[in-house]
């Protein structure tokens, strides 16, 4: 029997606010144990929380970036549990009424584009984090993050495979940053994501019973728990069982998911309004203002660098892939006037390969734009060759300053006399009479060997089609 995946993912994006959800203690990451957590954060009696109003912003500017619907009236409500990292007994949370709904994301996957409904984005506080090693066989708790303002976004069941999963996660990720409203970082919780998955038969209308896999840190995870989850739920119902409903973790050591807890044992949340809260009220005002600070969305670039600069597909994506790339890209072009589709190979494969070898984005290149668009200046006006220019790139990224400096300290200046070159023309064919006798006598696949030993004779830096032409005058016989 042929299976069919069900895919829908629920985001949890950490917002970039200073201060937190409905307190005024700060959010930021990596201080030491609760020293970031106040009366409201720890829930002493009595406190009452006042919403940042910030959170909204942040929430009504993903809103407008993915087209749904931004709600004027939504209502804060109380998420009912007991958990040692949670101190009211309740997760302030967003249920009947997000602040985000209907929304869409379109991805890109092997290049056919497909669109993904967005069901809802809801603010939320975070809870804060209980810690289990270096506290001698007790639990420790942290709560400097207990309060911090968090965006879950709430996708459709319109995935199909993992990997739309991981293209859909790898667009809200691209967009949540490029606005400015999470720093993306996984590593440290800022954005992670909880996978339903389910199988059906192909063809069937039904959706299949669905597991939901917790917390997973990384996109490279996210995809190999799907793909596990999938075979083991096509394993079940193959071997004539049924899936059960439950909460799953993903092991990545193991590179497998095992069941948490049972949608039976799941607890009743007991949702209601939050009477220590008003309801949230947008008027126009806020969500014009949001909307006048936004900016090209990361599709509307990449299309417009496709018809502006002539670039095709892959250049395009790679150089929208963050605001500081497509940045860097059209100040290059600015600067160094520079044809554009030579620009955008030199930082799309070029540049990108240093990027990736090291593992750095943009803003930490030690090449910066005005030093590419130097070295694309002195590519345009034949000072180097092609060839040469990625030696001189390279060393720009080793540190060893800008291109003209480069060029004058290592002697790579092109060499355009022709008179240079066919002198070391002429030694080249001193050198070798056996070649040119065989040459001569129409073994024309030599040429490329002729070539090489001139280029070798100026250390690669004739002029490459000077020397071809050069070459063929003189070893016409
Ligand atoms: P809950 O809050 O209990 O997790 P939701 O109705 O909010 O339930 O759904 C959460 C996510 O599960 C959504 O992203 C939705 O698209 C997805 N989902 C719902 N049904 C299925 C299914 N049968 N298979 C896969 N994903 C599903
Ligand atoms: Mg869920």
């Amino acid at each position: 029997m042929e299976w069919e995946t069900v895919i829908g993912l629920e985001v949890h994006a950490q917002l970039l606010t200073k201060s937190k959800a409905f307190s005024g203690a700060a959010t930021q990451y990596g201080a030491a144990p609760n020293t970031q957590a106040c009366a409201v954060d720890i829930a002493l009696p009595g406190v009452l929380p006042v919403f940042n109003k910030e959170a909204a912003r942040m929430a009504v500017k993903l809103g407008l970036a993915i087209g749904a619907q931004v709600n004027r009236r939504s209502v804060f409500a109380r998420k009912n549990y007991f958990y040692p990292d949670l101190p009211k007994g309740y997760q302030i949370s967003q249920y009947e009424l997000p602040v985000v709904s209907k929304g869409t994301l379109t991805i890109d996957v092997d290049g056919v584009e497909k669109v993904i409904g967005i069901t809802r984005a809801h603010l939320e506080e975070d809870a804060g984090k209980s810690l289990h090693e270096d506290f001698h066989g007790m639990t420790g708790i942290d709560l400097n993050r207990a309060g911090t303002p968090l965006l879950e976004i709430v996708s459709e069941p319109d995935l199909r495979s993992s990997k739309e999963a991981v293209a859909y996660l790898k667009k809200l990720h691209q967009l949540v940053v490029w606005l400015g409203i999470c720093d993306g970082n996984m590593q440290e919780g800022s954005f992670r994501c909880d996978a339903n998955v389910s199988v059906r038969p192909k063809g069937e209308k039904k959706f299949g019973t669905r597991a939901e896999i917790k917390n997973v840190n990384s996109f490279r995870f996210v995809e190999k728990a799907i793909e596990y989850e999938i075979e083991r739920q096509v394993g079940v119902l193959e071997g004539g069982g049924t899936v059960v409903q439950e909460t799953r973790l993903y092991d990545s050591d193991k590179d497998q998911t095992r069941s948490m807890r049972s949608k039976e044992e799941a607890m009743d949340y007991r949702y209601f309004p939050d009477p220590d809260l008003p309801p949230l009220v947008l008027d126009d005002a806020l969500i014009e203002g949001v909307r006048a600070t936004l900016i090209e969305l990361p599709d509307a670039k990449r299309v417009r660098f496709m018809s502006q600069y002539g670039l095709n597909k892959y250049d395009a994506g790679v150089l929208t892939s963050s605001r500081e790339m497509a940045d860097y890209y059209e100040a290059v072009v600015k600067q160094a006037k520079a044809d554009p589709k030579i620009a955008a190979n030199w930082i799309a494969v070029e540049l990108s390969g240093f990027l990736n070898r090291d593992n750095k984005d943009i803003a930490q290149s030690t090449v910066t734009a005005t030093m590419m668009a130097g070295l694309l200046r002195r590519l345009a006006d034949n000072t180097i060759s092609g060839k040469i220019a990625k030696d001189v790139l390279e060393a720009m990224w080793a540190g060893e300053g800008n291109a003209d400096a480069v060029i004058e300290k290592k002697g790579l200046r092109q060499i355009t006399d022709s008179g240079a070159i066919e002198k070391a023309i002429d030694e080249v064919m001193a050198k070798n009479p056996k070649q040119m006798e065989q040459y001569r006598a129409g073994k024309e696949t030599l040429f490329g060997y002729f070539v090489g030993q001139v280029m070798k004779a100026t250390q690669g830096k004739a002029n490459p089609a000077q020397v071809n032409e050069l070459l063929k005058k003189k070893l016409a016989p």
